[in-house]
């Protein structure tokens, strides 16, 4: 049975694998899609929508719409960049992110994504929400000030690590992530080999006693914008 899907994304042709994610048919054939909930060992959760993408012309989230034959689908144009660049500032807003303070800082995808859309500072206005920061465990802090509801925590805890250590409460402004126990993230069985300890794209969960080992100026996105590193593979396969 051929299990090949011939679609495109900006003109160009893509051979996929049915069933695969729109987003990860383009990372395989070398095209960024902007994303942060999405991530390579996690199931999709389509809940942050910055890999927006027009489906024949119908807004769609790459990492959780499959392929199709024939679709359109189209990526870097305007209006979808307008959509991920006002979800973007919509992030920054609804959080308490002070990029220069915080230890993520050039490892920080959100960061990155500004900075990929010329976002110096936010058109909206911020809402400084009242958020927790949990420095019981001693390996471990969580600031949820810094937290954007990715769920890729509460997905790599329960999918990955089998502990369940993560999860949200409350709805809209008020949802926020916690931890399954009511003294903390000490009382969790959290520990330094677990994927939910270094999944985190934003500065929301820091390991401790390892701040600023690699210095500012010489982080990931320091050195190249974030998606660089498909976008390069595209122009190595010439
Ligand atoms: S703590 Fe980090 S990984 Fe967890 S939901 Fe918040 S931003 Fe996402």
């Amino acid at each position: 049975m051929n299990n090949e899907v011939i679609f495109t994304i900006d003109g160009v042709d893509v051979s996929a694998e049915k069933g695969q994610s729109i987003l990860k048919a383009a990372e395989a054939a070398g095209i960024y899609i902007p994303h942060l909930c999405a991530h390579k060992d996690l199931i999709p959760h389509g809940s942050c929508r910055v890999c927006t993408v027009l489906i024949n012309g119908r807004p769609h989230s790459a990492c959780t719409q499959p392929v199709s034959p024939g679709i359109i689908v189209d990526s870097e144009c305007e209006e979808v960049n307008n959509i991920r660049k006002t979800i973007i500032e919509m992030l920054f807003v609804e959080g308490n992110h002070f990029c220069m303070f915080c230890e993520k800082s050039g490892n920080c995808e959100l960061q990155a994504l500004a900075y990929r859309f010329g976002i110096f500072a936010p058109t909206l206005p911020y809402l400084f929400p009242d958020r927790e920061l949990d420095a019981s465990h001693p390996e471990f802090f969580i600031d949820g000030n810094r937290c954007i509801l990715c769920a890729r925590c509460v997905r790599a805890s329960r999918d990955i690590d089998g502990k369940n250590v993560f999860q949200f409460v409350g709805r809209g402004i008020n949802k926020k992530v916690t931890v399954n126990s009511s003294s903390g993230l000490s009382d969790t069985d959290m520990n330094k080999a677990d994927k939910a300890a270094d999944i985190c794209p934003v500065g929301a969960i820091i390991k401790k006693r390892v701040g600023f080992a690699v210095p500012i100026g010489k982080r990931l996105y320091d050195q190249k914008p974030i998606g660089s590193d498909i976008e390069n593979k595209e122009r190595s396969n010439g």
